[in-house]
C-alpha cells in the first residue's frame, strides 16, 4: 500500500507507520501536509511556550547516551541556586510565558524532594497561581510525586527513551537504577496520581529501526499518553554510546527521521501536545520551526541563566547556550510567525487529551 492510501485509513497499523517513516520526496510531503491538516483542524495554529530550567546537571545516573552522565568526570557540574531559579520563574511569568518546565539531572534524596516542595510552593506564590509547572526530574518513588503534585506540579515529563526493552538494556547500565519496567512503572504512577504525563523517545540511535519507532508510536498511543517530546539522538563524545556512531543514520537523516515521527504521530493521536525538541534546533538553525510547521504546538525555550547552559551538555552542539532569556523572546516570535503560528501567550496550553481522558 502506498502513502496516499495509508493516509486515508482510519487505523493505522505497525507496518502503515513504518512505511510513513519511511516515506521519500512527494510522498514525504503527503505525510507533512496531513499532518499540518490535521493538527489546524484538531486543536489550531497555537503555539504554546514552557519555559525551560535546566537546573542542575548534577546526576545519579549513568545512561550511556548523556553528556551528563554520573561517570563523565569531564563534566563540569552546576547546581542553580534557588533564587535564580525564582528569577527564571518571575521571567517566564512576567513574560506570559504560561508555563515553566524544571528539568535537571536525576537524583533521590530526602533533600531533593523537599527543595524541589518549596520550589513549587514559591513558584505558585510568585505567579498568584498562574504558572503552570511541569517537572523533568526522573524516576523518583510513588511518595515523592504525590509530594511534588499536591506541592502544585500538574504535568510530568518522563522519556522512556526507547519503548523496546532489548534495546533500553543496549543503552543503561544493568542495574535496578537502569530499569525498563521501573521507569514504565514510574509512567502508570504518574497518570494515576492525575498528572498529565509525557513521554518520549530518542530517534536515531544505534541498532534502532523505523520498525522500532513504529512501535515507539504505537506504544505512546497504547498508553493513551497526554504529552510527547521526542528528539534525534546526538552523540557525545564522553559517551559509552560514542564507539558506535559510524553505525548511525547521518545527522541531516536523524533529523529528517525525527520530523516524520512529529508527523505520523500527530495523524497517530490528534489531540495530544507534542513538543518541538530543542535537539532539532542543533541540527538545524530553523529545526523547531519546521517540526511546528508538521504538527507540534509546544516550544521550550531555555531560560536557564546564561552562564550555566554550557554545562548542561547533553549533547554536543547545543544551540543558544550564549544567549540570555530575553533574546531567545524576541527571537522565537518571528520565528513562529514565519510557519503560520501564533504564540499563545499568558495560556496554560494543556493537552486537549488530557482533558478529553478525565471527562470519560
Ligand atoms: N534526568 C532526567 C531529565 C533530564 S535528561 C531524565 O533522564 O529523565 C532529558 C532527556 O535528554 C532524556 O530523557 C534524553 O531523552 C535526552 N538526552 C540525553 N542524552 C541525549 C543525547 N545524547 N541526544 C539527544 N537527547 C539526549
Ligand atoms: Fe541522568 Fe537523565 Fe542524562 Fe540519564 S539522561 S544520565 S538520568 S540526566
Amino acid at each position: 500500500m502506498g502513502v496516499r492510501e495509508i493516509l486515508e485509513k482510519e487505523q493505522l497499523e505497525r507496518e502503515d507507520l513504518r512505511i510513513l517513516l519511511d516515506s521519500q520526496k512527494d510522498d514525504k510531503k503527503l505525510l507533512f501536509r496531513r499532518a499540518e491538516e490535521v493538527k489546524l483542524r484538531e486543536i489550531g495554529n497555537k503555539v504554546y511556550f514552557r519555559g525551560l530550567v535546566e537546573f542542575s546537571n548534577i546526576c545519579g545516573k549513568d545512561c550511556y547516551y548523556c553528556g551528563i552522565r554520573r561517570s563523565n568526570k569531564k563534566a563540569h557540574r552546576y547546581n542553580v541556586t534557588d533564587d535564580q531559579i525564582l528569577d527564571a520563574a518571575r521571567f517566564a511569568h512576567e513574560n506570559n510565558y504560561g508555563s515553566l518546565v524544571l528539568q535537571a539531572g536525576e537524583l533521590e534524596s530526602t533533600a531533593f524532594t523537599e527543595r524541589i516542595v518549596s520550589l513549587l510552593r514559591e513558584i505558585k506564590k510568585l505567579s498568584s497561581g498562574k504558572l503552570g509547572i511541569t517537572l523533568s526530574l526522573g524516576e523518583q518513588s510513588r511518595e515523592v510525586y504525590k509530594r511534588w503534585f499536591d506541592a502544585g506540579a500538574h504535568r510530568y515529563l518522563l522519556r522512556i527513551e526507547t519503548s523496546n526493552p532489548e534495546l533500553y538494556r543496549k543503552y543503561h547500565p544493568k542495574n535496578t537504577l537502569h530499569d525498563y519496567q521501573n521507569r514504565l512503572n514510574c509512567l502508570y504512577t504518574l497518570k494515576e496520581l492525575g498528572y498529565q504525563t509525557g513521554t518520549g523517545v530518542m530517534i536515531g540511535l544505534p541498532f534502532q529501526d523505523t520498525g522500532h519507532l513504529a512501535d515507539d508510536l504505537l506504544f505512546m498511543k497504547n498508553f493513551d499518553i497526554d504529552m510527547v517530546g521526542m528528539g534525534p539522538y546526538i552523540e557525545h563524545k564522553e559517551t559509552p554510546l560514542f564507539q558506535y556512531r559510524d553505525q548511525l543514520l547521518p545527522i541531516r537523516e536523524r533529523f529528517n527521521v525525527a520530523l516524520k515521527m512529529i508527523a505520523t504521530l500527530r495523524i497517530l493521536m490528534k489531540d495530544i501536545n507534542i513538543a518541538a525538541a530543542t535537539a532539532l534546533q542543533a541540527i538545524d538553525p530553523v529545526g523547531r520551526e519546521k517540526a511546528v510547521k508538521v504538527g507540534a504546538n509546544i516550544i521550550m525555550p531555555n531560560i536557564t541563566p546564561g552562564k550555566y547552559r554550557n554545562d548542561y551538555a547533553l549533547y554536543e552542539n547545543k544551540p543558544c547556550v550564549n544567549e540570555e532569556p530575553e533574546e531567545c523572546k524576541h527571537c522565537l516570535d518571528v520565528r513562529i510567525q514565519l510557519v503560520d503560528g501564533e504564540i499563545g501567550y499568558g495560556e496554560w496550553g494543556d493537552s486537549k487529551h488530557f482533558h478529553k481522558r478525565n471527562e470519560e
